[in-house]
């Protein structure tokens, strides 16, 4: 016996594998977080296994469960609400407990929210890095952003709607401005949106309009552009005067303020603005 480690829809409940809707099907008992939500897709794709809840606050418990049944000999299935298990979702400890006691966890591989929207996001970067969702106090938060901020790679975050505006403009005051920041929202479902911007623009493209700031969020931001001779400070007071003024006047303003060699500041405007 194994435990099928089973990746279920984000949204759309059509988006599921030939080989999980077998699993499901053949399951004597399907664990899930909230089995009112797991309910839905069963009902929708005729599996009529019994469910038992495995969440945050009893996931130890219900993996020793996991485990006995097992030694039954039942077909166990583990799902998480959306997406893959174990992804910023409970199943590591299930995972370990039925791997512990002598089990095979096999993977029945699907759909992950930060794979769809990397897949979409069209950023040159070969490398990224799964932040997962930040710390929700701000000052955790920021810290956290200047560690993840020299990771030579673009940064997955996921988000929750009540917190967008606050990360993304934690994100634009830490890191970079020029790089690009991808919103992929309400992946798969009535209302996908997926925009690409520089991530300086991230906080002014989220207040213009309250759409924007409801469902679910992955955040990509691409990678540490090259260094430049200028530090970052002088970058950040660069990019934000040049998103006002002249290349001209940007870097004249950006050397007195910073005390940054005019004509790199020169330079580096041009660049910026592609030309
Ligand atoms: N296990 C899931 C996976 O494989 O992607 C992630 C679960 S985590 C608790 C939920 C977070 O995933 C949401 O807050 C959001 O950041 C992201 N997410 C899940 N579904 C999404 C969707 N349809 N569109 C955008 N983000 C989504």
């Amino acid at each position: 016996m194994a435990l099928q480690v089973v990746a279920t829809p984000l949204g759309n409940l059509d988006d599921i594998t030939l080989r999980a809707l077998d699993a499901l099907r053949h399951a004597d008992v399907i664990a899930c977080e909230d089995t009112r939500h797991t309910r839905q897709l069963c009902e929708r794709h005729g599996v009529r296994a019994t469910l038992l809840a495995v969440h945050q606050h009893n996931e130890n418990q219900a993996a020793e469960k996991i485990v006995a049944l097992l030694r039954e000999g039942k077909r166990v299935a583990l799902v998480s609400d959306a997406g893959t298990p174990g992804i910023s979702d409970p199943g590591a400890r299930a995972v370990a407990a039925v791997r512990a006691a002598g089990f095979r966890a096999v993977p029945l591989p699907g759909p992950s929210a930060a794979i769809a929207a990397l897949s979409v996001a069209g950023l040159p970067d070969a490398r990224f890095m799964f932040a997962g969702f930040l710390p929700t106090k701000a000052a955790a938060r920021r810290a956290e952003i200047e560690k993840l901020s020299s990771i030579p790679a673009a940064l997955v975050f996921y988000e929750a709607p009540h917190r967008i505006e606050e990360t993304v403009a934690d994100l634009a005051a830490v890191l970079e401005p020029q790089r690009t920041l991808v919103v992929a929202r309400e992946i798969t479902k009535l209302f996908e949106e997926i925009e690409a911007m520089p991530l300086s623009a991230g906080p002014a493209w989220l207040a213009a309009d309250a759409n924007r700031r409801r469902g679910e969020f992955v955040l990509v931001v691409s990678g540490p552009p090259p260094r430049t001779g200028l530090d970052r400070e002088a970058e950040r007071v660069l990019a934000t005067l040049l998103a006002e003024l002249p290349v001209k006047q940007a870097a004249k303003l950006a050397a007195a303020i910073t005390g940054a060699p005019k004509n790199e500041l020169y330079a580096r405007a041009l660049e910026l603005k592609g030309g």
